[in-house]
C-alpha cells in the first residue's frame, strides 16, 4: 500500500501531441477541509487509507502544496453541446495531475476537479461548488456499486472560498480518478483544426494504451472505433435498464473507454416516465432518457466523422451498426436479468412492452417494482398484489400482468435461482435525487454523516444495509420533481 510520501506519479499524457494540452498551476482554497474520502477508491489506487488523514493530502489537493511527478496539465478539446460544434472547450477548472501505476502496471488518472482557471475557462470562475462535487461523488460510488462503467471519485475537499452560483455558495475540489480523461471531444479538436498527424498520434496512444491487444490488428484504427462503439452500448444499455439520465450528453462528456462521465444534472427515474429530462435548461428534451440510446449513436457519428482521416466510410458505417446490434443484445440482456429469466422466449418482447404501459400509466417507481417483485417466489405471485400498494392505487392491471409473468416462469428451470439473479440485478439502493439533496444540505452545515451512509449503501446497492430501511424508501413529495440547477 502506498502513502503520500511513497506516491510516484507519471504522466504517459506527456507522449501526447503538444497542442492537446497546457501546463497550469492549481489556485489555492482558502482553508480546505475534507469533506469525505473513498476507501473503495483508494484501494484502486492502491493507495493507503490513512493518506487521507496526511495534512499534506488536503494541501496537495487544494492546490496549496504540489508532490514529486505533479506536471498539472490542463486538456485541450472541443465537442457537440446539444448539437452545436464548440471549438472553444477544454479542462476549464480542472487538471490532469498525473497518473497512479499499480503494482499490476494498470494506470489510473487522477485530475483535480474545481482547481481554478485555465486557459480553457472562457468566462468561467474555474471553480466547482461544493453542492455539485457531492453530486459527482455519490453518483460515481453509485455507478460503479451498480457495475456501471464511470469514473470514480477519491475525495472531495471543501473550503471557505466563496463561489457566485445563484447564490453564493462555496468552493470544493474533486478528485477525479479514471483509466482514463480522453472524450470523444479531443479526437473533434484534432479534426477540426486539421491536425492529422496529431490524431493518428492521439489513436496510436489509444490503442497503445487502453486496446494494446489491437496493435497488430490489419486495420487497427477501424477496430478501435469498434471497440469505442461496443464500450458506449454497453454503457448506454446499463443506464436504461438501470433509469440513469446522464443529462449532457454533449460530445465532450463521452468518454473513448465507454464511462460515465462528468456528471451534471444526472438524475435516476423515480416513478418511470420514458420522456424524463433531468436537466432544466433541456428544453427541447434533446437529453431525456429515452433519447439517450439515439443521442449516443449521434455522438458515436461526429466521432466517425472526425476520424475520417483514418477510417473509411465502410469502417464507419460498420462500427455504428456494431453499436446498435451490441446495444440492442445488451440491453435485453440487462432487462431478462431483472426480471430473471434466463431462456429467451418470443413471448417475451410482449411481456415487457405490456410491463412498462403499466410501470408508465400507474406512475410506478422503478426501482422499488423491480425489487419488490424479486422477493416473491412464482407459487405467490398471484397472492402477492398487496406488496404493490405503495405502488399502484389501483392493482387490478397489474394482476394482468403478474399472471402473465407467472405464466412465463413456467418455461424457466429454477425459480430459486430466479430469485437470487434478480436481488443481483435489481438495486435496493439508488441515488434519488432528494437523496443527495439532503446530503448536500447537511454537509453545507458540516454534517457528512449522510454522505458517509450513502456510500456505505450505494457502493453495496443490492444487499440489505441494517439501519438503513429510510433510505430505501419511495421519494417524499417534496423530492419527487427537484429542479436540479445545472450551475456547478
Ligand atoms: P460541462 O457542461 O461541465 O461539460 O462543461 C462545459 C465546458 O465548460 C467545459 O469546457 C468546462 O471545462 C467548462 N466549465 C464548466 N464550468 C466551468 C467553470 N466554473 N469555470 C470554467 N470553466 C468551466
Ligand atoms: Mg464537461
Ligand atoms: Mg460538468
Amino acid at each position: 500500500m502506498k502513502t503520500l510520501s511513497t506516491l510516484m506519479l507519471t504522466n504517459s499524457y506527456s507522449d501526447l501531441p503538444a497542442s492537446l494540452g497546457t501546463q497550469v498551476t492549481p489556485q489555492p482554497l482558502d482553508t480546505p477541509f475534507l469533506v469525505h474520502f473513498n476507501p473503495l477508491v483508494a484501494e484502486k489506487l492502491e493507495l493507503a487509507s490513512i493518506t487521507a488523514l496526511d495534512p499534506s493530502f488536503i494541501d496537495i489537493f487544494s492546490g496549496n502544496a504540489t508532490l514529486a511527478g505533479l506536471s498539472p496539465l490542463a486538456m485541450k478539446y472541443c465537442g457537440h453541446q446539444f448539437g452545436q460544434y464548440n471549438p472553444d472547450l477544454g479542462d476549464g477548472r480542472g487538471l490532469l495531475l498525473g497518473e497512479v501505476l499499480t503494482s499490476e502496471g494498470k494506470k489510473w488518472d487522477l485530475h483535480l476537479k474545481g482547481s481554478g482557471k485555465t486557459p480553457y475557462s472562457r468566462m468561467g470562475d474555474g471553480r466547482a461548488v461544493l453542492r455539485s462535487s457531492i453530486r459527482e461523488y455519490l453518483a460515481s460510488a453509485a455507478m460503479e456499486g451498480l457495475g456501471i462503467a464511470t469514473t470514480h471519485a477519491l475525495a472531495i475537499i471543501g473550503s471557505q472560498t466563496p463561489v457566485v452560483r445563484e447564490k453564493i455558495e462555496t468552493a470544493a475540489t474533486l478528485i477525479r480518478v479514471a483509466e482514463s480523461h480522453l472524450r470523444f471531444g479531443h479526437f473533434e479538436y484534432l479534426f477540426y483544426t486539421n491536425q492529422y498527424a496529431e490524431l493518428q498520434q492521439l489513436a496510436d496512444y489509444v490503442i497503445e494504451h487502453h486496446f494494446p491487444e489491437l496493435t497488430t490488428n490489419d486495420s487497427p484504427y477501424a477496430a478501435l472505433f469498434e471497440q469505442i462503439c461496443q464500450r458506449t452500448a454497453t454503457m448506454i444499455a446499463a443506464w436504461q435498464a438501470v433509469g440513469f439520465a446522464h443529462g449532457v450528453m454533449n460530445t465532450d462528456n463521452m468518454s473513448i473507454l465507454g464511462l460515465t462521465f462528468d456528471y451534471g444534472p444526472f438524475g435516476f427515474i423515480d416513478d418511470y416516465e420514458p420522456s424524463y429530462i433531468c436537466n432544466h435548461s433541456d428544453y427541447s428534451g434533446r437529453y431525456a432518457f429515452d433519447q439517450q440510446p439515439s443521442i449516443a449513436l449521434w455522438n458515436l457519428s461526429a466521432l466517425g466523422y472526425a476520424l475520417t482521416p483514418l477510417l473509411d466510410k465502410t469502417e464507419i458505417d460498420h462500427g455504428l451498426e456494431h453499436y446498435q446490434d451490441t446495444l440492442q443484445q445488451q440491453y435485453s440482456h440487462n432487462m431478462r436479468q431483472k426480471l430473471g429469466l434466463t431462456i429467451a422466449d418470443e413471448s417475451d418482447t410482449g411481456l415487457f412492452s405490456e410491463l412498462f404501459q403499466l410501470l408508465k400509466q400507474h406512475h410506478v417507481d422503478y426501482t422499488l417494482f423491480f425489487r419488490t417483485l424479486s422477493y416473491i417466489t412464482i407459487d405467490d405471485l398471484l397472492h402477492s398484489d398487496h406488496l404493490f400498494n405503495t405502488l399502484f392505487q389501483c392493482t387490478s392491471a397489474l394482476k394482468t400482468w403478474l399472471t402473465r409473468y407467472q405464466q412465463r416462469l413456467l418455461l424457466e428451470p429454477n425459480d430459486t435461482q430466479r430469485l437470487t439473479t434478480m436481488l443481483h440485478h435489481n438495486p435496493k439502493y439508488i441515488l434519488r435525487n432528494y437523496l443527495a439533496q439532503q446530503a448536500i444540505e447537511e454537509a453545507e452545515q458540516g454534517d457528512y454523516q449522510l454522505i458517509d451512509q450513502l456510500i456505505t449503501v450505494l457502493s453495496h446497492p443490492f444487499d440489505e444495509h441494517k439501519g438503513a430501511e429510510a433510505l430505501a424508501q419511495l421519494p417524499p413529495n417534496w423530492g419527487k420533481h427537484l429542479e436540479i440547477s445545472c450551475s456547478s
